[in-house]
């Protein structure tokens, strides 16, 4: 296996969809190829950042402040 492999296979390899034997071959490489355990994990940590990350609520403070200029822009709106 060689290193285009593994990145053609690694959208699979990470979301562990991957028939056991590809795995172990993926896994053997990684063992002697920083480079590519360098991607893989990078690729990983990028995943796990995005899939653990909600959109942030606007605190209470930013919610008004955004309010009033929003009332003073539009002039008319009052609550
Ligand atoms: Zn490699």
């Amino acid at each position: 296996m060689k290193c285009k492999d593994i990145l053609k296979e690694l959208a699979d390899y990470l979301d562990e969809a991957l028939d056991p034997d590809l795995r172990a071959s993926i896994e053997h490489h990684l063992g002697k190829c920083v480079d590519c355990r360098v991607v893989v994990d990078t690729t990983r940590q990028t995943i796990q950042i995005f899939c653990n990350s909600e959109p942030a609520p606007l605190p209470p403070s930013t919610r008004q402040r955004l309010h009033d200029a929003l009332t003073r822009k539009l002039g008319r709106v009052h609550s």
